[in-house]
């Protein structure tokens, strides 16, 4: 590999130092309203000691809101003496999206979760991915990385972990997802793994853990206590906070090929047919789309490719061609 320049990030943290400090990320970022400014992305560290490492994240798409609302929060209240190791909580890891309250970065319109590795010497995006890559990951025993559905998705609350060539990595990836205890847990597949954070951690051979808890650019109650409690059972389970897991029922759910996924083929208004949760049947109607540029157009049907269960949803009211419309899993 040729020697890639330092990062421009300058962390205003001691990863060394033992207690809490909360600090920035500061990255250059020079425009027309601050010459010599910076993007001054929040980093939380609190530090007791040898033991194990936990990079937490939120916010690495911009419009989804548990994991921001569960680290911040966490970052507020924990306190040192509980902790064996060191946590490290970046809340809103694409902040310029976060701040915008967009998926994507409006500085450079990059998508955090597409842009790993990342390049110093790149747009704001890559190099906030290389940071994480180069300086943060090696760092981590055990990686978490929150998402919701954003603007556009909307999904049953589940915590996931990929299925991997590496059988004992998967498994302790699995082990953390069931400490997690969210109402649902996920073996989880990608439609494009190329250029994902979850991809990075896994192939640098770290635990990585995420979820999809709700989404439609919000969050809700009972999402945000399902973040909360689930991320402080990730960490005691990892002997890095005090105390026991507490334990509660998941059903398990497994995404079995690209079949899950549903894609409209058409633009208009959708109308969907199965709710979050429900049971489907392999050729049932899933949703149905709209055609609303005249009047008498019979909508076209979505139907399911497989039975199973709907797990995440379109959210808007129209949808374009190509857009995700259903996903599928099966319970096992
Ligand atoms: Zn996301």
């Amino acid at each position: 590999m040729s020697a890639l320049r330092p990062s421009p990030i300058a962390p205003t943290v001691d990863f060394d130092r033992d207690g809490i400090q909360h600090g920035f990320l500061r990255l250059p970022y020079s425009r027309d309203d601050s010459a010599w400014g910076s993007v001054m992305i929040p980093i939380c560290v609190i530090r007791n000691g040898k033991g194990p490492t936990a990079l937490l994240s939120g916010g690495n798409h911009g419009d989804e809101y548990e994991g921001p609302l569960a680290l911040y929060d966490l970052a507020r209240t924990l306190d040192p003496k509980d902790v064996s190791g060191t946590i490290i909580i970046v809340p809103a890891m694409n902040y310029p999206a976060f701040r915008a309250g967009t998926r994507t970065s409006p500085i450079d319109k990059g998508n955090m979760n597409r842009s790993f590795p990342g390049r110093p010497d790149g747009t704001v995006t890559e190099k906030i991915a290389d940071y994480f890559q180069r300086d943060l990951l090696p760092r981590a025993d055990i990686v978490f990385d929150f998402h919701s559905g954003g603007k556009t998705l909307d999904f049953v609350p589940f915590c996931a972990a990929h299925t991997l060539p590496d059988k004992a990595l998967e498994q302790k990836a699995f082990d953390a997802v069931a400490a997690f205890a969210a109402p649902f847990s996920m073996r989880m597949i990608e439609i494009d793994a190329v250029g994902m954070y979850d991809t990075a951690a896994e192939e640098m051979g770290k635990v990585f853990v995420s979820t999809e808890l709700g989404g439609g650019g919000t969050s809700r109650a009972q999402t945000v206590r399902i973040a909360r409690r689930g991320i402080l059972n990730v960490l005691r389970h990892a002997g890095i906070v005090e105390g026991a897991v507490e334990k509660s029922k998941t059903r398990w759910l497994d995404m079995p090929s690209g079949d899950c996924f549903s894609f409209a083929e058409d633009d208009g208004m959708i109308e969907t047919m199965v709710d979050l949760g429900e049971p489907v049947e392999e050729g049932a109607v899933l949703a149905r789309i709209h055609s609303v540029g005249r009047t008498g157009v019979a909508p076209q049907e979505i139907k399911a490719k497989m039975s199973g269960m709907l797990a995440a949803r379109h959210f808007p009211g129209l949808v374009k061609a190509g857009d995700c419309a259903a996903v599928v899993a099966v319970e096992v």
